[in-house]
């Protein structure tokens, strides 16, 4: 058995749709990968409410 170095180069990569940079697999997404568009939380909530534009008037 061989031991593996520095695997950390095969995370997948995705781009988040708020802020459009690139951010790499996380270990609290490995269930949930498929279904990950954001980097953050802070992304996550930034996004466009569509429900709130009308109340904008
Ligand atoms: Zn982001």
């Amino acid at each position: 058995m061989k031991s593996f170095k520095g695997n950390k180069a095969h995370l997948p990569t995705k781009i988040c749709t708020t802020c459009k940079r690139p951010f790499s697999w996380r270990k609290k997404w490995e269930k949930v990968w498929d279904e990950v568009k954001y980097c953050s939380d802070k992304c996550r909530q930034s996004k466009i409410p569509s429900a709130a534009n009308k109340l904008s008037s």
